[in-house]
């Protein structure tokens, strides 16, 4: 894939600043700064526990945060906007998940859905959309996952690489600004993980814009457009893939963490 994004130029479609975000005593984000701009393939990288799911889960805002700020295109993610900083409320949080569409480790899939009504169900609650239109939506994203053929197969009738591209069918039949991916190969056996990543790569090259977490540090290489590396809650690095492989020299962690993957 071409690296293509310049510095100049929009403003960045997801903007996060100083956000931070503890569980009781324990501070797991400390001040993240991140911007992911249109089109940008974005991983991140870090030891375990290093705040990575956390992080995503704010986006989507299926965690709160305790101080600093998430827009995407413009609008802040845990708040309707306005002086008092009032939470949103369901309707309205369930059509700002929509914008960030999120595939999880587990696939999540409901057992007694067909992939279809799996990737319908969002499509009727959350968009409105009428019943046909909808399953034209599902089928035409399962096809473009290649699963156009096991449509009315029940989750349970899948392998797990399917079943984990039937998620990610889900996730951008929504039409989501961006697409929030969680270790979504880690609940993978290994000869799995390639037919989910080459859809993952595939939709990059159609320019959707993608936020990742994974441990896949190959995948990271050559698929985003820049990595960030965390540690402690706290971005410690990033940069364009090539660079920041080859620049651990200034940054310990880093250089340990990468030396795991050599
Ligand atoms: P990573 O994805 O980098 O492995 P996580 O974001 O999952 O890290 O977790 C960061 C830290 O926050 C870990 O120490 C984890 O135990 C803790 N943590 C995550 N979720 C919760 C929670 N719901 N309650 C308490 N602690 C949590």
């Amino acid at each position: 894939m071409s690296v293509s994004v310049t510095e100049a130029g929009p403003p960045p479609l997801l903007a996060i600043r100083g956000l931070s975000k503890s569980f009781g005593s324990h501070h797991v984000l400390r001040s993240v700064d991140l911007d992911v701009s249109r089109g940008e393939v974005v991983t991140v990288i870090g030891p375990s526990g290093s705040g990575k799911t956390t992080l995503l889960r704010c986006v989507n805002f299926l965690e709160t945060y305790d101080g600093g700020s998430i827009r995407i295109d413009g609008a802040e993610v845990g708040f309707s906007d306005g002086e008092g900083r009032r939470r949103r409320g369901e309707r309205d949080l369930a059509r700002m998940r929509a914008e960030t569409g999120m595939v999880f480790q587990q696939f999540n899939l409901f057992p007694h859905l067909t992939a279809a009504e799996n990737v319908m169900l969002g499509l009727r609650r959350v968009r409105g959309k009428g019943k046909a239109e909808a399953r034209s939506i599902a089928e035409h994203w399962l096809g473009r996952v290649g699963l156009g053929h096991k449509a009315d197969s029940l989750p349970g009738e899948l392998s797990g690489g399917q079943q984990q591209r039937v998620g990610i069918a889900r996730a951008v039949a929504m039409d989501p600004k961006i697409l929030l991916l969680d270790e979504i190969t880690s609940a993978l056996d290994p000869e799995l993980v390639g037919e989910v990543l080459d859809v993952v790569r595939s939709l990059a090259g159609d320019g959707m814009t993608m936020l990742m977490v994974t441990h896949e540090i190959a995948f990271a290489r050559d698929a985003s457009h820049r990595i960030v590396f965390m540690a402690d809650g706290a971005v410690a690095a990033e940069g364009p893939p090539a660079e920041l492989v080859a620049n651990t020299a200034g940054n310990e962690r880093l250089g340990a963490f990468l030396a795991r993957f050599r």
